[in-house]
């Protein structure tokens, strides 16, 4: 049986101790930093000059065997802070030194030993060695101390641990799987995407077969937003700074913006967010209590500084396009805008069959409501509407207390892929603050000024993120609807070519997307390449299908379908990227 989220983490990071343990007493020159339990896992930070090979982490995974034998107890105690300077400084731990030092109201510091090793740790962990029982190394990874570019580079070990050899073996085949279907390596396989170094990093390159899978999913986006009383609009990409200044941003998000850009003597900024135009676009007009509610959504791309160090691929990225929508409704229409968003996220969370997703209900922290704009009332109205939203949807979620933004309570959706791993999907956001910092209002049906409510929202995230996760999840293998090529047209011979384009012709006048195999190659290899490629179907054609004026159709993954006339393939074909499978 499976134990709780909380010893979990206890066991992880008493694997941790165990780990810096190992390290200590194979490389005694080593300094250890911190090491706390993370989602599947844990790491450790060390200071060595060298980084750690994998026959390091062979030996160190043996000597923690070993002190996992010697079934340790591990015991906490509180010890003056002076004490504990004392020792850490005598045994040269200067990370441990200066985190105390961290911590100059602390009278007395926790120390948890385990025979001869002593850390700095609040706990709590297993109470002995001998608790821990399977575990993995599993990476190294160098890692700046504290996370800050200008200290020192660590090396940090990663692994895994698991109460029984069932689970981390499940854990480990999935890792496996899931370094397969990495979306870095499929993208280059597949021809899909490129970064590079040499024009910045972080930002993507989307080639043409990523551009087809893109153009797909974009009109499907936008065809589903006009069907739900959408308008679409376009927004610059740059804005003067004195915007920014009064949205906001340039305040309390400036350390995720680029530096100003100089035009005629005035700053300007590239945007990270499309929210302060579509303001702008609001108050070209008086709006009524009639017009409401306005949806207008948005493929913004905008642009976030993220570290270098966190760079992942299409993953994490320094410029993406965000599905982007802003909902201006009246307060009492916010409950109806919220069913129709959570109705479009799970449609579209459907369409492209992600089956599982958990929602997250952020509100404020009810200790601490100095620290949110917007008046109580609003509040309540806003989370009252959430909730009844979801229930009326049928949708179990976690309420979070504290982790509400300042501005707004919030639906964050995680979603599940085909491994069974999280994803940041869909957001919603509800936003009391740049209506009124940007002042805008309605008329009501009293003729006067009003207030309008305003929904942040995304379903996709960004176009990088969600293709880096359908590439994942469908393991590069897309569905027909999806797949930049559907079929490939593969000729036996050179005096079958003709009839080959004649077939392709056909099916491009139904608008399916279809290509020739017309090198000289046997037909064997070509239906190979074809299947690494993971096009849905090869069509081969020879003497007998001309004769017959038919084709024989391979499905990518039934293998042989046999010989049918062009009119039943199409009728297949069509009814499957209708569906969407
Ligand atoms: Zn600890
Ligand atoms: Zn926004």
């Amino acid at each position: 049986m499976s134990i709780s989220e909380k010893d979990m983490e206890i066991l992880r990071h008493s694997t941790s101790h165990v780990m810096a343990q190992a390290v200590r007493r194979l490389f005694p020159e080593v300094k250890v930093a911190i090491g706390p339990a993370i989602e599947n896992g844990f790491y450790y930070d060390f200071d060595k000059p060298e980084p750690f090979t994998q026959q390091d982490l062979g030996l160190i995974e043996e000597e923690m065997r070993k002190i996992v034998k010697e079934d340790l107890p591990i015991v906490g105690r509180e010890v003056p802070r002076e004490e504990a300077l004392g020792l850490f400084n005598e045994a040269g731990e200067t990370y441990k030194v200066e985190l105390i030092r961290d911590m100059p109201d602390a009278e007395v510091v926790i120390l948890y030993r385990q025979g001869e090793f002593v850390d700095l740790c609040r706990g709590p962990h297993v109470e002995s060695t001998g608790k821990i029982k399977e575990f993995k190394l599993l990476n190294v990874a160098g890692a700046y101390w504290r996370g800050d570019e200008k200290n020192k580079m660590l090396q940090r070990i990663y692994g895994t641990a698991f109460p029984t050899k069932v689970e981390l073996d499940h854990y480990l085949e999935m890792l496996a799987e899931a370094e397969k279907r990495d979306h870095r390596r499929l993208g280059k396989e597949l021809d899909i995407f490129s970064l590079h170094e040499e024009g910045g990093a972080g930002l993507v390159y989307w080639h043409p077969k990523g551009g087809i899978i893109r153009k797909v999913i974009e009109d499907f986006w936008r065809d589903e937003h006009l069907k739900r009383g959408y308008d679409l609009v376009f927004s610059p990409h740059i804005a003067k700074r004195d915007l920014w200044e009064i949205s906001g941003h340039w305040g309390w998000y400036r350390e995720n913006m680029y530096s100003p850009i100089d035009i005629d003597g005035v700053e300007y900024l590239l945007k990270p967010m499309n929210c302060p135009f579509h303001i702008m676009m609001y108050k070209t007009k008086t709006r009524s209590y009639r017009d409401l509610p306005l949806r207008w959504a948005e493929l913004g791309t905008v642009y976030r500084y993220e570290r270098s160090g966190v760079l992942h691929g299409m993953l994490r990225v320094r410029g993406f396009t965000q599905d982007d929508a802003h909902l201006f409704m009246r307060p009492d229409q916010l409950e109806d805008e919220l069913v129709g968003v959570i109705d479009l996220v799970k449609f579209m969370m459907e369409s492209f069959s992600y089956k599982e997703y958990d929602f997250e209900l952020s509100v404020r922290d009810p200790l601490n409501k100095e620290q949110y704009v917007g008046s109580d009332d609003v509040w309540e109205l806003a989370e009252t509407a959430l909730v009844s939203a979801m229930n009326r949807a049928g949708i179990k979620f976690r309420r979070m207390e504290g982790e509400a933004k300042f501005y707004g309570p919030a639906i964050d959706v995680h979603i599940k892929d085909a491994l069974g791993r999280g994803w940041q999907g869909p957001t919603i956001q509800v936003d009391f603050n740049l209506p009124e910092r940007f002042d805008i209002n309605y008329i009501g049906e009293d003729n006067a000024p009003h207030r309008p409510v305003m929904i942040h929202r995304t379903v996709l995230g960004s176009m990088e993120r969600f293709v880096a996760g359908l590439i994942e999840h469908y393991n590069g293998a897309f569905p027909v609807w999806l797949a930049p090529v559907q079929a490939r047209i593969i000729p036996i011979a050179d005096r079958h070519f003709d009839y080959a384009k004649d077939v392709e012709k056909a099916f491009r006048d139904v608008d399916l997307r279809v290509e020739t195999d017309a090198r000289p190659e046997k037909v064997g290899y070509k239906i190979r390449e074809a299947q690494v490629e993971k096009i849905p179907y090869m069509i081969i054609v020879g003497d007998k299908e001309i004769d017959e004026e038919k084709i024989a159709v391979r499905s990518r993954t039934e293998g042989d379908l046999g010989v049918m006339a062009l009119p039943e393939f199409v009728a297949r074909i069509v009814r499957e990227i209708r569906e969407k499978i």
